[in-house]
């Protein structure tokens, strides 16, 4: 068994943008990334952090733009109106979930398909229906950066995806049937009303895990050599931890590991990877912008 480990793969990603950004001409205006969040969900304030963080370590500028859990729809999106029209913004993300009150396809409809370094905007998602350039999803074009990184060809292959959202399953299944190395697969898309899961797992040579419970995929629903990637991260109570929770995969990390040919973990596997998407995005944004000018 070998890990798909994200933190070398994402590393080499972030390290090839820095050198890119740090030989911008002196005085030139740096990538910059603008998030929102709404609220105060643990998780994602979590998420925009190290997503901040990264774009630091990195060179890339960030905003932040925070509002209150009852802000009214109107202000989001006049916010978004504002970055979008920001000449020094290159890609704004809105942290997902949004409070039960915001209309989330009406604020993610209104980010410029330009500057939309999440792939959630229609443009984009039809864009890669289509296999044209476009910004895709940070999770599932992550996904496909660490397979690339460690020269996992997929051609041929059958992939079982467990999920089908529009920001990892779908798009996921996508890119796995495009042409290219890290594409070329038979793809079976899984979710909540699939009968008979195990039928479809246990004949996978790739399973990506998209479904949001803690260990959900275990040793028997797979096949020997199986390729796994876990994208899940569920927060299961732990009080051995100083923060009361553990970090858990959809994937019985310990059980599935024991048969495959390779396995992402969690964390440091998927996570990772998905901000390194979002970094490569934001810099494309900002390169397709200077190009214009
Ligand atoms: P989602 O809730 O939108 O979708 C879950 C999918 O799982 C659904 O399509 C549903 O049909 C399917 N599903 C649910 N129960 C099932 C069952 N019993 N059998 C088969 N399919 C079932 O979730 P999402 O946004 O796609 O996220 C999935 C997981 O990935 C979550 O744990 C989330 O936190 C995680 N995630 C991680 C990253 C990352 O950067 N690593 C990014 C996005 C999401």
């Amino acid at each position: 068994m070998q890990i798909l480990d994200g933190k070398p793969a994402a590393q080499t990603i972030k390290e090839a943008l820095q050198k890119k950004i740090n030989s911008l001409p002196a005085g030139s205006r740096k990538p910059c990334l603008a998030a929102v969040l709404m609220g105060n969900n643990p998780a994602s304030e979590t998420y925009v952090a190290s997503k901040i963080r990264n774009c630091q370590e990195t060179g890339i500028e960030s905003r932040m733009v925070k509002l209150p859990d009852d802000a009214e729809e109107k202000i989001l999106l006049d916010e978004i109106a504002r970055l979008n029209k920001d000449p020094q913004v290159d890609g704004i993300l809105v942290q997902l979930p949004l409070p039960a009150h915001i209309n989330e396809t009406k604020v993610i409809e209104l980010i410029d398909p330009d500057k939309d370094v999440d792939g959630f905007h229609p443009v984009n998602a039809g864009k890669l229906m289509l296999n044209e350039p476009g910004f895709v999803p940070a999770t599932p074009y992550g996904i496909m950066l660490l397979l690339q990184h460690y020269q996992i060809e997929t051609s041929g292959k059958h992939a079982v995806i467990i999920g089908r959202s529009n920001i990892v399953g779908r798009p996921m299944s996508v890119l796995l049937s495009q042409p290219g190395k890290q594409g070329n697969c038979t793809v079976t898309v899984c979710h909540s009303k699939t009968q008979n899961l195990a039928t479809y797992t246990r004949q996978a040579d790739i399973i990506v895990a998209a479904i949001g419970r803690p260990e959900f995929l275990k040793a028997d629903m797979v096949k020997e050599g199986v390729i796994v990637i876990d994208v899940g991260i569920n927060r299961v109570e732990d009080k051995t931890k100083k923060s009361g929770f553990a970090l858990k995969g959809d994937v019985d990390f310990a059980g599935v590991s024991q048969k495959s040919a390779w396995i992402s973990p969690v964390p440091g596997g998927v996570g990772l990877m998905t901000i390194a998407a979002l970094l490569t995005n934001t810099y494309h944004a900002f390169e397709k912008r200077q190009s214009r000018n």
